[in-house]
């Protein structure tokens, strides 16, 4: 740290991504990546023509991406934001809706950038317990004058809220922005996207980085009330204007019109997660239902910290956090469906090598 920083940000800890090794020597089951390429439509948009085109500028509006996006969820253009990856928007949310007397909820196991974004706004924020099986419990966050930010389905645990509790968080918190962190819902949750047209203070965010094969192009996408959209875009004009750049933009657009493709994806990795849900469980593993690309596990006769370090050494990469209370737990994200066979069987030795 240089002497220079300002005073609000020298005791900021910033977020700690997984891991992302330069070698090919490992099968990468830990940032929740999908282990499909992106669809044709996408090859072929990221051309030499668009490439020269680099010269020019991005359109700040992207309004063909907004809209291709719009036309896919049933919204209008001024209903969707878009940025460079979920992260901004959510920076932007933390920015934009809570601070001075409006604090920020959200559930204390769950996404680990929540309380970075927080605290580098200067944000109060309360993060509230999950219950025992790690489920969210919605009256906890019923009537609350917070900025209310929830994953759903809920990273690292998988466990997702159904539309009912949902929208009972919205109704009962019409003074404060709901943030439905939709990250992983094309894994087999429910989307509260149509809920937008019903409540202006709700804010759901998506991302081209899991289900649509992009974590690489970095496009978050959000569906809010046009109020809301209309502050994100302040910010974000007042930040970067250009932060999606023209290749990703164009990629992002092919993406939308092949969706199929992807959702196909989707449900091979639904099967693979069931398919690895078993075998765990068949080798004693606890593991809590995921809706998610990810399992979250517990071996009851090792530590989180040795199995992860036993995957490791059989080239199997899986992520733990550092929250004492999942100190045991390994996230472990849904590959191909040989991946899977291949990390079943390393599980396997290191149980027998024990
Ligand atoms: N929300 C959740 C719950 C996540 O797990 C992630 C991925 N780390 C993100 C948002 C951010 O994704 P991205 O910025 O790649 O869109």
């Amino acid at each position: 740290m240089s002497k220079f920083l300002r005073e609000r940000y020298r005791k900021l800890e910033s977020y700690v991504p997984g891991e992302q090794p330069k070698d090919r020597t490992f099968v990468k089951l830990n940032t929740n990546e999908s282990p499909y390429p992106p669809g044709t439509a996408v090859l072929d948009a990221v051309s030499r023509q668009e490439t020269a085109a680099l010269r020019l500028y991005p359109d700040p509006e992207c309004g063909a991406l907004k809209d291709s996006l719009a036309k896919l969820y049933g919204v209008k253009r001024a209903n969707v934001f878009v940025a460079n990856g979920s992260d901004d928007i959510l920076n932007f949310a933390f920015m934009a809706f809570a601070g001075g007397r409006t604090k920020a909820m959200f559930p204390e196991i769950s996404y680990g950038f929540y309380p970075v974004f927080a605290r580098l706004h200067g944000v109060e924020f309360e993060a509230v317990p999950l219950q025992e099986d790690f489920s969210l419990n919605p009256e906890d966050y019923v009537c609350k004058n917070s900025l209310i930010v929830i994953a759903n389905p809920n990273a690292p645990t998988g466990k997702a809220l159904d539309l009912c509790e949902i929208e009972k968080i919205v109704r009962t918190n019409r003074d404060n922005v709901v943030l439905i962190d939709e990250a992983y819902v094309d894994f087999g949750a429910q989307s509260c996207v149509e809920l937008i047209h019903k409540y202006d203070n709700l804010l759901v965010v998506q991302t081209f980085s899991k289900s649509r094969s992009m974590a690489g192009a970095r496009l978050g996408f959000a569906f809010s009330s046009e109020g809301i959209i209309s502050d994100l875009e302040k910010l974000k004009f007042s930040t970067n204007p250009y932060s999606i750049n023209r290749l990703t933009m164009a990629a992002g657009i092919a993406a939308v019109e092949e969706n199929d493709y992807y959702m196909e994806n989707c449900r091979k990795i639904m099967d693979t997660r069931e398919y690895t849900a078993a075998g765990l469980r068949q080798m004693g593993f606890a593991v809590v239902p995921s809706s998610a690309n990810f399992l979250f596990v517990r071996s009851r006769i090792m530590s989180g910290e040795e199995l992860q370090t036993k995957l490791r050494e059989k080239g199997y990469l899986v992520r733990r956090f550092s929250n004492e209370k999942i100190a045991d737990y390994n996230r472990v994200t849904i590959g191909t469906r040989e991946d899977m066979e291949g990390f079943l069987q390393a599980v396997s030795e290191i149980m027998e090598e024990r």
